[in-house]
């Protein structure tokens, strides 16, 4: 069976001020740079090394660890040097209407992160704090006009992106494979990728600024301590994603760790 870890960052500054969303349930996502780098240095240690998603041989049953960016703020380049200095990559989804405000990158940096390796997808267009709330043509429009965005500014075709809200139903399956998405990440702390059309569905922990470095640790190491979050990851399922063992296929995480991104 194949795993993919999957943590799901926002932030990373010591003002928080400076970079991404302003609000106040924002700031909950927000790590130190001290922080982060412990995150990284546990990630080390456990023998984990980050992958991209593109490079993931899915037919094959492995285990795969992979870091996420949501949003687009500023911080993304300091991340990138962090990440640069240990020869990891990493996923940064972007907030495309917001390129080039005070605390988010501007094109120039979106290209920087791309030519150092790391993927470069969309997280929507305006990120709408429920995305599952619009309807399926303005999910679709969000797709589209972020990835049009992206793809016209890195001069390939936009594959990967990551659902603002986190929350998923079979409309935001519908609206990404129909946008040409084939590999979307969601804030439901699944380790099981599921397979729905042409798109690779990728569960994330969304790591918190008080998420301590054991829950890191514990993450790597694929522990599951809740079982009672399979039940609210297998009901937000069309029928043809669940997994035949909920118990065995999913991990799960104290409240504090699984809180998705609210904005
Ligand atoms: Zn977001």
């Amino acid at each position: 069976m194949i795993k993919t870890a999957c943590l799901g960052y926002h932030e990373v500054t010591d003002n928080v001020f400076e970079s991404g969303f302003q609000r106040p349930l924002a700031m909950r996502y927000k790590h130190t740079t001290a922080a982060f780098r412990d995150h990284l240095d546990t990630i080390a240690a456990n023998g984990r090394r980050p992958e991209l998603v593109t490079n993931i041989d899915f037919s094959r049953p492995s285990t795969h660890l992979l870091l996420t960016f949501d949003d687009g703020g500023k911080s993304a380049l300091y991340v990138n040097e962090e990440l640069c200095k240990r020869g990891w990559r990493a996923h940064f989804l972007i907030t495309t209407e917001l390129i080039g405000q005070r605390t988010f990158l501007d094109k120039q940096g979106i290209r920087l992160l791309r030519q150092c390796g790391h993927i470069v997808g969309s997280h929507s267009h305006t990120h709408p704090d429920i995305f599952s709330d619009q309807t399926l043509q303005s999910m679709i429009w969000q797709w589209r006009t972020s990835c049009d965005i992206l793809s016209q500014l890195l001069g390939e075709p936009c594959t990967v992106a990551s659902v603002p809200g986190g929350d998923i139903s079979q409309m935001v399956l519908s609206s990404a494979l129909a946008s040409d998405i084939r590999y979307l990440f969601t804030s439901e702390p699944w380790l099981n990728p599921r397979r729905v059309g042409d798109c690779w569905v990728l569960g994330r922990a969304a790591v918190k600024a008080n998420t301590s470095t054991a829950r890191v640790r514990a993450y790597c190491a694929g522990k599951n301590r809740h079982s009672d979050q399979a039940a609210r990851v297998t009901s937000t399922l069309p029928d043809t994603t669940r997994p035949r063992s909920p118990h065995c296929s999913i991990l799960s995480f104290s409240a504090s760790f699984c809180v998705r991104d609210v904005r």
